[in-house]
């Protein structure tokens, strides 16, 4: 096998015995870069420092990575693929980043994304759509696309993207990867530009649960520049991967399994809960009763929360300035309207306007506050399985990935196939996707793990335990 296509931990041990450098792993990955990102589109920006850095790299981990472009690099353009956030350049590195240097990481580059992480498909970026590795004319899922399909191109050994409504299960889930969202406040949210601040976090997308446990290590941790940051002493997550999930306790919502899922999907969805039956795990059917509410509920806080963080681009303080041709009101307002209007495309347009509405007076108490309380609703019903039960199963996404262009007119079908990941960040929960099988027609389907705020090690276990019996994360794509 090519350099670039082994996992972390396998380059390490070589490494280690002295087998490979990190040179060596990079030129790989620059390579495949080379080879097929022409095709798949997963960066939108390449390190050019990312040789001369492997070659020098002294840290415990010297592995490429790709980041998301809504990730904070000192003085590297980040635009979260928007017009508006053009020549950006961060003083600063996202606190994610500050630890990944530490670790001696290598990093490649920024990846496309849905902009602003408004989007299940990376469609909605200013640089155009990502392909999905394994059928270039499907999407990868999003709104880290870009990250899940260098993973999946074998383009990074592993990403971070982040995830507010299943920005990193669903496209792990349509690209074959595996996709981790910690715990809310596990990973600090600092340098991570805002999209819904109570439900966004940062987190690993890796070719197998060994590898997301170990970037999980590197990256989460209290940071007191972030509020929000939980004060939890993190476990070493590798000490979680045990292959042995006997008498561990697995509930299968009721509500996930209803129309719209596409029976293939729940046939691997079964499949793979029967093998973990064999294995010792004890399956319930449980109920979470409010999931009907969750994709509107989600959208009511998201939205919301977005309006309120993207008024901060105004053309003063980031990125791009436009001044109408003929003054309109003021030069002020007339700089405002016109940057807005250039800067920002039709998908966030939309949110800021939903999101305006149900925060302005009048409307408030009936759509916001509202949303929060259906919110604290959901949570409930997550705290009343986890009182009997470890776990919970799910598919991640109720279908496959779709053909670029499908779903790009009809906003309500693209927000659907989020309906299974939301409720996690709603409730502020651990959930994982990994490959539980392939379609008829060659796409990976993804199976989601959830389990109790900080319990990313009973994720990891059960995780872990499911590809020891499986080879679906080793099939590999040739580009
Ligand atoms: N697809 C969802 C949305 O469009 C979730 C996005 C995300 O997690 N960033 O909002």
């Amino acid at each position: 096998m090519k350099l670039n296509e082994l996992t972390a931990h396998e380059i390490l041990d070589l490494i280690k015995q002295k087998k490979t450098s990190s040179g060596e792993v990079c030129q790989a990955v620059l390579d495949q870069i080379e080879r097929s990102d022409e095709n798949v589109k997963a960066f939108v920006r390449l390190n050019d420092q990312a040789s001369a850095t492997a070659k020098e790299a002294n840290g415990p981990v010297p592995i490429p990575i790709a980041i998301k472009d809504n990730i904070c690099i000192t003085d590297q353009e980040v635009t979260c693929s928007s017009r508006i956030l053009k020549n950006f350049r961060p003083p600063y590195d996202a606190t994610v980043i500050e630890k990944l240097k530490k670790s001696g990481a290598v990093i490649l580059g920024h990846t496309n994304m849905d902009e602003f992480a408004f989007g299940s498909s990376t469609e909605n970026s200013c640089y155009g759509p990502t392909h999905n590795p394994w059928k270039l004319d499907c999407v990868p899922g999003g709104s880290s696309g870009g990250s899940t399909a260098a993973v999946a191109a074998n383009e990074a050994i592993w990403a971070l993207g982040s995830d507010t409504g299943g920005s990193i299960r669903q496209p792990a889930a349509f690209c074959g990867v595996v996709g981790l969202k910690p715990t809310y406040g596990l990973v600090s949210r600092y340098g991570l530009i805002a999209f819904a601040s109570s439900l966004d976090q940062i987190g690993p997308i890796t070719k197998d649960v060994t590898d997301s446990a170990l970037l999980l290590n590197i990256i989460s941790g209290t940071d007191s520049r972030d509020s929000t940051s939980a004060p939890f002493t993190v476990p070493d997550y590798t000490k979680a991967l045990v292959n042995e999930v006997k008498n561990i306790k697995i509930g299968i919502p009721m509500e996930y399994f209803i129309e719209g899922i596409d029976p293939e999907v729940k046939q691997l969805i079964v499949n793979a809960i029967e093998m973990l039956e064999k294995s010792g795990a004890i399956f319930e059917e449980v109920s979470l009763p409010h999931t009907e509410y969750a994709v509107a509920t989600y959208y009511i806080i998201a939205t919301a929360e977005a309006s309120s963080n993207l008024a901060r681009f105004d053309g003063v303080e980031y990125g791009l300035r436009c001044h109408p041709e003929k003054m309109r009101k003021n030069p002020l307002v007339d700089m405002y309207e016109e940057t807005r209007a250039v800067g920002f495309g039709k998908e966030v347009k939309r949110r800021i306007m939903l999101g305006t509405y149900s925060l302005s007076s009048g409307y408030y108490d009936d759509y916001y506050l509202r949303g929060l309380k259906v919110r604290t609703l959901i949570k409930n019903d997550f705290d009343k399985v986890f009182e009997n039960y470890d776990a919970i199963i799910t598919p991640t996404a109720p279908t496959t990935a779709f053909k670029i262009g499908e779903k790009a007119n009809d906003p309500l079908s693209m927000y659907l196939s989020d309906i299974y990941t939301i409720s996690a960040n709603l409730a502020g929960i651990p959930a994982i996707s990994i490959p539980c099988g392939f379609s008829k027609d060659g796409l990976p389907v993804g199976l989601q793990i959830m389990a109790k705020p900080f319990n990313e090690e009973m994720l990891l276990r059960i995780a872990y335990s499911f590809e020891q019996s499986t080879d679906w994360h080793k099939r590999k794509v040739r580009l």
